[in-house]
């Protein structure tokens, strides 16, 4: 995929940027980047296909709801660590980072509380316009982590779309979009050429 167009709307909003081939050479290139501090984890399949918790963990304090015994409270701790990690439900060519949430954390960390945050966005979450990339995460992102967390919704039973339901365990509580990085932090987009989570 030719991420030429997005690399420089990204970086004309202000974020730096990565390119990579493959996400083995993404994850090289983070665990180079990232070294000897405390480090967030959004619950991410992207972040979880690459066994990047593993490569960081090693030498840096690294923090994840998704692993057992990192803190007392990975999610909270994670919220004020030095960098944060995390990847996005849908990106449009202009730039615009699409996240939808249910508990907050993830959305919260990529706010406020770090040094930098990184964003690692496989290819299959970017969509040309700001309108395809918010039906890709309300209708193919959502359904499925509900279908992976076992949600008692509508989207998990059938797997097709949204439904915009009123389950009390719908878990698409929060829409961020993120138009530039936050005052005061860094903001990083790694863009990788394979398909990463959904
Ligand atoms: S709003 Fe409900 S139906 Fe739609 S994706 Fe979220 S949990 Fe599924």
């Amino acid at each position: 995929m030719d991420f030429t167009k997005v690399s420089e709307n990204l970086k004309a909003r202000g974020y730096a940027v990565q390119c990579f081939a493959t996400a083995r050479e993404a994850a090289d290139y983070l665990n180079g980047a990232i070294d000897g501090v405390s480090v967030g984890f959004g619950g991410s399949m992207t972040l979880e296909q690459m066994g990047l918790f593993e490569r960081l963990s090693g030498h840096n304090r690294a923090l994840w709801h998704w692993r057992e015994g990192t803190a007392e409270d990975p999610r909270k701790e994670a919220l004020t660590a030095d960098v944060y990690v995390t990847s996005v439900n849908g990106m449009d060519e202009d730039g615009d980072l699409i996240n939808i949430d249910g508990a907050g954390n993830r959305v919260a960390a990529t706010l406020f509380g770090h040094r930098k945050v990184y964003f690692v966005v496989g290819r299959n979450k970017l969509a040309p316009t700001y309108e395809e990339a918010l039906w890709r995460a309300r209708n193919i992102s959502a359904p499925k982590n509900a279908q992976r967390l076992q949600r008692k919704t509508p989207c998990a039973a059938k797997g097709d779309k949204c439904y915009d339901c009123k389950s009390p365990e719908r878990i698409c509580r929060g829409l961020v979009v993120l138009w530039k990085p936050m005052m005061g932090m860094e903001a990083e987009v790694v863009l990788v050429d394979e398909d990463l989570g959904y």
